[in-house]
């Protein structure tokens, strides 16, 4: 069978990883619209988090297979379409992630001034579509909507010693803009209480640890909570009792300002605030920028729910084509039926990862999520859903599509062409890389 992926994120490699390593037959064709894969590994995961790119080491072992090929700078939908795609391969899982920004819908929210975290982490992590984002750095103090993990990957970066940050894969001129940057405070804001944070107890750890930089936090914030965890489960009650440390623990102010000194910069200091919801976003006085928000004071209701306690919002979203897969609508939740049952008459298309779940989720969750998908497809080519005795063409078929377009893929070698070129380039600098941002420039590098 010829099978494509679209996406070369972690969900499109662990759907190939995991059909070429059930089926021996069978070949698989990844789809990437940038010529440089691996999607959020790359372009989302903090630099100062090296460790969670070696799954980049696994993407490249089953790029590598001899059953498998990689086409990057092919943007499906564009370029080719899905359905010109399903003429071509037995079967298409679509893995594109999530890339749609949530918006507020609060007045002032596109003001210079406000960002996104995703075009935020897009800059700092080399996104070509980012690259020129240059975000004000000039006042002294950020805030960030959000408790979750992302929330904290930004404040770090904002209050990291540039020492620190040096050493990682960041770009070089983000690096440029922090060492000008003037923040020296950062505020997370989150609608719900302490005990609805979504970050986890890493990532607060290191944020509590960073040199020359001190946590504020609201003993009141926590009053009585050490008690309604005592029950809770043990990752939720770790994360709780870490945040009431902190924030009952006078600060080390010595400690502090000594790794301040060492950096030669003031003490900078982050802090979260609870039960706050943005309404507007402030302008100055001429009206062109952004120079604060006005926040409304949300009420936490606690309902009793079939022997658990339920807080308002929290729970599962399905936002974005939530099936698990065309053919499995008996499988999948009740809400989600009607889409799923449109795409029953797709059969042959499939998704995984964040275009299936919505963007939830650390890596490991998406790779369970596509080695599921992936098992669908095995299934159904098992018990002859998917029809394989007429054959299919694949990447033949697509590529004579491609050059009447005028499209020219980038293969897996060029992109190890640009890879050694960023290693090198980092290398002058003492970085693991220095990540090229412009794709017009990683073309010319690969003779495009
Ligand atoms: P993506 O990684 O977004 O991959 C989708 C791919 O599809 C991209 O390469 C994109 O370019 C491509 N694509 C999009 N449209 C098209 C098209 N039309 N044609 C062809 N290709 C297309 N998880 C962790 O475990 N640890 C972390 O430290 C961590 N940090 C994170 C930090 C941030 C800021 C974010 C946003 C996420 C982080 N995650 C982390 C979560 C992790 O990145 C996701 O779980 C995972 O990347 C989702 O995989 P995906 O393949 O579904 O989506």
């Amino acid at each position: 069978p010829r099978l494509c992926v679209v996406g070369s994120g972690p969900a499109g490699f662990y759907t190939a990883q995991h059909i070429l390593k059930h089926h021996g037959g069978a070949r698989v064709d990844i789809y990437e619209k940038l010529p440089v894969p691996f999607g959020l590994v790359r372009f989302g995961v903090a630099p100062d988090h090296p460790e969670v790119k070696n799954v980049i080491n696994t993407f490249t072992q089953t790029a590598r297979s001899e059953r498998c090929a990689y086409y990057g700078n092919v943007t499906v939908g564009r370029d080719v379409t899905v359905t010109e795609l399903r003429q071509a391969y037995h079967a298409v899982v679509l893995s594109y992630g999530a890339e749609d920004n949530r918006v507020l819908g609060i007045p002032g929210e596109n003001l210079p001034g406000v960002y996104s975290a995703r075009a935020f982490v897009g800059w700092y992590n080399g996104l070509p579509e980012n690259r020129d984002l240059k975000p004000d750095l000039s006042c002294e103090t950020a805030v960030i909507l959000g408790h979750g993990n992302v929330a904290l990957d930004i404040a770090r970066i904002l209050l990291s010693p540039l020492r620190l940050l040096r050493k990682t894969d960041i770009t070089d001129s983000s690096l440029a803009a922090l060492a000008c940057s003037k923040v020296k405070r950062v505020w997370l804001v989150g609608r719900r209480g302490p005990l609805q944070v979504a970050f986890t107890i890493k990532e607060l750890r290191e944020m509590i640890n960073l040199p020359g930089t001190r946590p504020v936090l609201n003993p009141a914030d926590f009053t009585g909570l050490e008690n309604a965890v005592k029950d809770a489960p043990r990752p939720r009650k770790r994360l709780t009792e870490l945040m009431i440390k902190t924030a009952l623990e006078k600060p080390a102010e010595k400690t502090v300002a000594q790794a301040a000194a060492m950096q030669g910069a003031p003490p900078r200091e982050w802090g979260l605030k609870f039960q706050r919801s943005p309404q507007e976003v402030l302008t100055t006085a001429d009206g062109r920028r952004a120079r604060g928000v006005r926040m409304a004071l949300t009420r936490l209701e606690v309902r009793a729910h079939g022997g658990g306690l339920v807080w308002p919002w929290q729970g599962w979203g399905w936002s974005r084509m939530p099936c698990r897969r065309g053919l499995a609508a008996r499988r999948v939740r009740s809400p989600v039926l009607v889409q799923a049952r449109l795409l029953c008459a797709c059969a042959g298309l499939y998704c995984s990862g964040w275009v299936k779940r919505g963007p939830t989720g650390v890596i490991i969750t998406t790779m369970n999520d596509s080695f599921d998908t992936a098992q669908s497809v095995l299934e159904d080519l098992q018990v002859g859903v998917l029809d394989v005795t007429a054959s299919r063409e694949g990447f033949g078929a697509v590529e004579s599509i491609l050059r009447s377009r005028g499209v020219r893929p980038v293969s897996f070698s060029d992109w190890e062409k640009i890879d050694a070129a960023e290693v090198a380039r980092g290398k002058a600098a003492g970085k693991p890389r220095e990540k090229i941002v412009d794709p017009e420039e990683m073309l010319r590098l690969i003779g495009h």
